[in-house]
């Protein structure tokens, strides 16, 4: 194997080695034949301890391309299953993913590196491991924006161009790109196990999971039940950031639902502009079963699958665990809203509860569909309203007037906790929608267009420039604004593919 001290020194742990046999299979990269760094995340390797001052751009292009493989990498493609659409597939796993292995960051967190389109593995069917490029850029631009949105997610630590092509609908550049996680446990990885009634394994993911992110859970009495309700307060919590942020998944498999609560697999994900509930991108999801609104429902439906995969774990009866764990399921919808419910108030700058907020904040989402109005710039519009501007000046279409006059009265009830009355001045709420509500998202036309540069020109300046403003979604910074804007109807994406 091609392991060489290059000037990079990655300090793994590798306890992915730890787990039994099963759970993964040994294999390398396969070599490509021209690798070219495109980007290289310094702050996140300062963060996953690596040391990388000395290294080149062709050294880390070696890297991360899988043609050198790091001193003491694992190397492992890892087995799960999942639910794909809503039929279960018995065995999918990493088919052009291979874990590089893991590290303990400077926060004491296991991180998994994992490389994604570095060919073939025991789990690639008929598929030949590699990824188009575009994909590539995609993942890099929308983890990296989601972890500055405040979202918990997995997050690119580099990409490169390989050289090759990959052959799609049509040739295409291809490209690598290196993928941090908490971990790579996903729904299916226990739904892989539980399909072949290997409890034995099952039973070690479960005290992965456990030490790996729910350390609080350790001497729980019944700890696959205790499990199953952190993960689906995580994944509640996470969602409801979701709909926050306009943001859709597109494709919300078994096999794409981390236990960490990490967003994974940014495929053909996408921010929504004008708001609508029923909002879909990925071409591949004809019934509309990942759109925008349907998260929550679907976030229970795959929450119930991890609980049939974990019930065998839960009683030595699996009959005695169904009560329990339906009745941690049922809370999935209140958990959702409650967060949800949350992260509203603080966009529409409200510091107290009150009874009607939930009918207040779908009062505004009705008015936003009724005239298309854009989600992301509408609460920073709300923002300038709040500090005094008329909404026509802010840039609202007078179709929200009625429920801005709602807003109005209901701000005038508010008063910040532990303060004088009216402590919260209209600045300083203003101050604080700003601070909550993003100015940039990655928007998909401005994606797209990065894409199309580094794809048709080999330019990759509109994706470096996109990233530093996706990267940095609150800084107002004037020659950054036009990312602000939403799509001219004759830019706008509404189709985005999985890159498989
Ligand atoms: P995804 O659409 O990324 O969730 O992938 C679903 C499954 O298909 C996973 O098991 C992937 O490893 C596998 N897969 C996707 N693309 C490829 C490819 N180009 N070669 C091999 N396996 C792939
Ligand atoms: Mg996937």
């Amino acid at each position: 194997m091609h392991t060489t001290s290059v000037n990079l020194y990655i300090p793994f742990a590798n306890r992915c080695l730890a787990l039994p046999a099963t759970c993964h299979a040994r294999v390398l990269p396969t070599p490509v034949s021209a690798p070219r760094l495109i980007a290289f995340n310094a702050p996140l390797a300062a963060e996953l301890g690596i040391s990388a001052a000395d290294a080149s751009p062709a050294d880390l292009a070696g890297v991360f391309s899988g043609n050198t493989v790091p001193e003491g990498a694992a190397s492992v493609a890892l087995a799960y299953a999942g639910h794909q659409f809503g039929g279960f597939s018995p065995q999918l796993g990493d088919g052009r993913a291979i874990l590089m292995g893991d590290v303990v960051d400077l926060h004491g967190q296991a991180r998994d590196l994992q490389w994604k389109g570095t060919g073939r593995t025991p789990f690639s069917r008929s598929g030949d491991g590699r990824a188009a490029l575009g994909p590539v850029l995609r993942e890099y631009l929308l983890s990296e924006a989601m972890h500055a949105l405040g979202v918990p997610t997995t997050r690119a630590l580099a990409a490169v161009t390989t050289g090759e092509q990959v052959l799609r609908d049509s040739p295409l550049p291809g490209g690598i790109v290196t993928r941090v996680a908490g971990s790579h446990l996903r729904i299916g990885t226990f739904q892989y196990f539980a399909a072949r009634r290997d409890f034995t394994t099952l039973q070690v993911l479960v005290k992965e999971a456990i030490e790996r992110h729910y350390p609080a859970l350790a001497q729980a009495d019944n700890r696959a039940l205790a499990l199953l309700e952190a993960v689906a307060d995580r994944q509640s919590a996470l969602v409801a950031k979701w709909l926050g942020l306009g943001f859709i998944h597109g494709v919300m498999n078994t096999d794409n639902m981390t236990l960490s609560g990490e967003t994974i697999d940014y495929g053909p994900c996408a921010f929504m502009e004008a708001f609508a509930p029923d909002t879909v991108f990925s071409a591949i999801d004809n019934q509309g079963r990942y759109a925008y609104a349907e998260q929550p429902r679907i976030l229970q439906w795959n929450l119930a699958r991890l609980a049939e995969a974990l019930l065998p774990l839960m009683a030595e009866d699996p009959e005695q665990a169904i009560a329990p764990a339906m009745a941690i399921l049922e809370t999935v919808p209140a958990r959702v809203s409650h967060y949800w419910l949350a992260g509203f108030r603080a966009k529409l700058g409200l510091t107290t509860a009150e009874e009607g907020d939930a009918e207040l904040v779908n009062g505004l989402l009705q008015a936003m569909h009724a005239v298309e109005a854009d989600f992301t710039l509408t609460f920073r519009q709300l923002a300038a309203v709040a500090d005094g501007q008329t909404p026509e000046l802010a840039g609202l279409h007078p179709g929200l007037a009625p429920w801005i006059a709602e807003w109005q009265a209901r701000l005038a009830r508010e008063q910040e906790p532990g303060l004088e009355p009216n402590a919260r001045t209209p600045q300083r709420r203003a101050a604080a929608m700003l601070a909550t509500n993003p100015l940039f998202i990655p928007r998909n036309h401005r994606v797209e267009e990065a894409i199309r540069a580094a794809e048709d020109e080999d330019d990759f300046a509109p994706f470096l420039r996109l990233l530093e403003v996706v990267t940095n979604p609150w800084d107002y910074v004037t020659h950054r604004l036009p990312y602000a804007a939403s799509a001219l109807p004759a830019e706008r994406v509404t189709r985005t593919f999985c890159g498989t």
